[in-house]
């Protein structure tokens, strides 16, 4: 399930006690709490609705290929052009094994693909949806303790970087993480840009390389230490030093 990393750094000692309270509040359930040179308390939010594309369209096609399956029947004794349906999606391509067709007379083809089409963007919509209400929490839990802290929010800087290994259909834009964050959080809460290089590949504590154990889960190859992709990566975006600045800090 996709999910945003968040990590808290209490730079002040009591501090730490007002982040778990923000965390409670904003219904964050509390991750693992390290120690290092600072005490870093990190969670992942799990977006609230989740379906993968592929769970959203299957019942669809399925429901699809039902009404016209008879029909099939009759034009494959009919001299019709057959056209191989494409998906756009490879999340998706994996479900024509799965339902056991790849090839439909044009006509068909082109009508299916037009609907999954715009099922994609009804998927795109409802992930967008889901994606502010999760970094909406978080922005509470910052809002929260911008009452009584000095708060500066990081963001990895990833203006102009493709991510290529997030799906099409899940890729949320950069930029609209960083409007969010400047707008759904008190105007004295600072917002900072950080360098998102080795962001997700070294280990926050020992600064030794993350191996991939699964897609989600990394283990330290120094201190073997295990970690949860996204919380690796939100604590060393929270430790690393502000490149840029889009709104300082103020005082409470
Ligand atoms: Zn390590």
């Amino acid at each position: 399930m996709p999910c945003l990393g968040v990590a808290f750094i209490a730079v002040v000692v009591g501090a730490t006690a007002a982040v778990l309270k923000a965390w409670n509040s904003a219904g964050i359930k509390l991750g693992e709490t390290t120690y290092f040179r600072v005490v870093c308390t990190a969670a992942v939010v799990e977006l609230p609705w989740y379906r993968s594309f592929a769970d959203l369209v299957e019942p669809r096609i399925r429901a699809y290929l039902g009404r016209y399956l008879g029909d099939l029947k009759k034009f494959e004794r009919l001299n019709l052009e057959w056209k191989r349906v494409c998906f756009a999606a490879p999340e998706v391509e994996l479900l024509k094994r799965k339902l056991l067709f790849s090839k439909l007379p044009v006509t068909l083809a082109e009508d299916l693909e037009c609907l999954i089409w715009s099922w994609s963007r009804e998927y795109q919509r409802r992930y967008n949806w889901s994606f502010r209400v999760a970094a909406g929490r978080i922005c509470r839990a910052v809002s929260l303790l911008s009452k009584r802290y000095s708060v500066l929010v990081k963001l990895e800087n990833l203006r102009g970087i493709k991510r290529k290994n997030v799906p099409h259909l899940r890729r949320w834009s950069w930029i609209r993480l960083v409007k969010l964050v400047l707008g759904c959080t008190s105007k004295k809460v600072g917002v900072a840009l950080v360098d998102p290089s080795y962001t997700s590949s070294k280990c926050p504590v020992c600064r030794g390389w993350l191996r991939r154990r699964t897609y989600r889960m990394l283990i330290c190859a120094n201190c073997e230490r295990k970690w949860h992709r996204d919380v690796a990566a939100a604590v060393n975006i929270a430790l690393a030093e502000p490149r840029r600045m889009l709104r300082t800090p103020r005082s409470p």
